[in-house]
């Protein structure tokens, strides 16, 4: 069998060759040549790819890169640990943003998770992270929501009694971020997320109000100017209906007011109010990436960049896939696997986005193993989503750069068959493209932060 194959594994397409698949990236001179399964890819000139097929250099070298390519990837998709949570310590929170993943009721009406019982989840994720994470590396807790800081007191107490365990980060509206808990997360080295939708009060504000329609964002140059040297700081836009065409307007702001990291994110229409703000998946591409134009432009013009996180990790799954730090665009994605979700009653879900999708409850932190609920079917539906069993994600070329986000859409928009792409296949496409032809012009290190090449783990 062995000499078999490798007697007939010199041709691509062939016989036990690799399977190579050429991609057009919208660019003047190149094309992608990806070999999807290991994510192994060049870039070739259009004139030369005839030429490509039957260059036994280049397949003297796939042949030599491509054992590590996949273990690589082997080891990225399937031998993760859990190191993180996103932990709601509340039920609560003091907005009705139309697109929360949270369920309406469970905002108005929910419940806090107390201080002492915050103690208690924090002392069991401690051990439970000893088995897990390597020594010398802290576990990750992030308090998320609902809005945490509704919960302010208890979270605190959480993070002073347990900064030697954890490193800490909290994902708020910023509307209770006041002085005295920016100078907490200041002294504390808490990472701090805010969500902000838009250049001016106009548009940030359109979809994120309080309950009694006032929005919040008047008072962003405040926090921001607070914020905006603190080492774990960043910008969450969601892009929707509502605020896709000021995208471009947008980083400009962040720009101007010193933010260094923002992400760019795309609605998640897992639950069927977000979807009535759904934008068009090439029309939201198109202001997209016309954003991340603006932010080259911005750094060419200021020497400063405005990092759009979410677009570096497609970035870095292409040019150095252990560097990625975020775990949507991989597939199996981290929900369940590298990270879980704790909601404010300890009732575990494989990511936040699923916190308001009752069937993936997979157990109770108080009351439950976590290994166990790790394991359990509702965990296994996300952990073992594979991008190989979704059509069309599995004939795509570019699914180990995309990994067919996101599972908690994909099952609620398709009759709760986990096992179909999500709402947005082709403004990942456009990324993906882009990328690429960033790559072929050279400039894709001006998209990435100072030393990302450093810092792969
Ligand atoms: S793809 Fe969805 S479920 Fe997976 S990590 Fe991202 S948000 Fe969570
Ligand atoms: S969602 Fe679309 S771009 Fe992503 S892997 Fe599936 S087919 Fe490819």
């Amino acid at each position: 069998m062995d000499s078999k194959k490798t007697m007939t594994d010199k041709y691509m397409n062939t016989g036990y060759g690799p399977v190579f698949q050429h991609v057009d990236i919208g660019h003047e001179n190149y094309v992608g040549l990806i070999q999807p399964d290991t994510a192994f890819w060049t870039l070739v000139r259009k004139d030369e790819l005839g030429n490509i097929v039957g260059d036994k250099k280049f397949m003297d070298e796939f042949k030599r890169k491509s054992g590590k390519y996949g273990r690589e990837m082997e080891n990225l998709r399937f031998n993760l640990k859990a190191s993180a949570v996103y932990f709601n310590p509340t039920d609560r929170c003091n907005f009705n943003c139309t697109y929360c993943y949270i369920p309406e009721k469970m905002r108005k009406h929910g419940s806090h998770m107390s201080r002492e019982k915050i103690f208690q989840a924090l002392e069991k994720l401690k051990k439970y992270f000893k088995k897990t994470v390597p020594k010398g590396r802290k576990p990750q807790i992030i308090f998320h929501g609902a809005e945490p800081l509704m919960n302010k007191g208890a979270v605190f107490a959480g993070i002073e009694k347990f900064s030697n365990d954890f490193d800490f980060g909290i994902q708020t509206n910023a509307s209770l971020l006041d002085d005295e808990a920016i100078d907490f997360v200041l002294k504390h080295k808490v990472g701090v997320g805010i969500s902000i939708d838009g250049p001016n009060p106009e548009v940030a504000d359109k979809l994120r109000r309080d309950w009694k329609g006032d929005g919040y964002s008047r008072n962003f140059s405040h926090i921001i100017e607070r914020l905006k040297d603190h080492p774990g700081f960043n910008v969450i836009c969601t892009i929707t209906t509502e605020n896709m065409k000021h995208l471009s307007k947008t980083v400009d702001y962040f720009h101007k007011v010193g933010v260094k990291v923002c992400m760019l994110n795309i609605i998640r229409c897992t639950q069927k109010k977000s979807r009535t703000v759904k934008p068009d998946d090439a029309i939201a591409a198109e202001h997209f990436i016309k954003a991340l134009d603006r932010t080259w432009e911005l750094y060419k013009k200021t020497g400063r960049k405005l990092i759009v996180a979410n677009f570096a990790n497609i970035l870095l799954a292409i040019v150095a896939p252990s560097g990625r730090r975020l775990m949507c665009d991989i597939s199996p994605c981290g929900g369940g696997r590298c990270f879980f979700a704790i909601s404010a009653n300890g009732d575990m879900f494989p990511c936040s986005e699923f916190v308001g999708v009752p069937e993936f409850n997979g157990g109770n932190l108080f009351k439950d193993d976590v290994d166990a609920v790790l394991k359990t079917e509702m965990f296994r539906q996300v952990s073992e989503r594979k991008v190989e069993e979704i059509v069309p994600c599995n004939t795509c070329a570019i699914r180990h750069f995309c990994g067919s986000p996101c599972p908690a859409e994909a099952y609620t928009m398709n009759n709760k068959d986990i096992k179909n792409p999500g709402a947005f296949c082709e403004f990942y496409e456009e990324q993906v493209r882009y990328a690429f032809r960033l790559i072929a012009d050279g400039k894709e290190k001006d998209f990435l932060w100072a030393g990302w090449d450093k810092d792969m783990n």
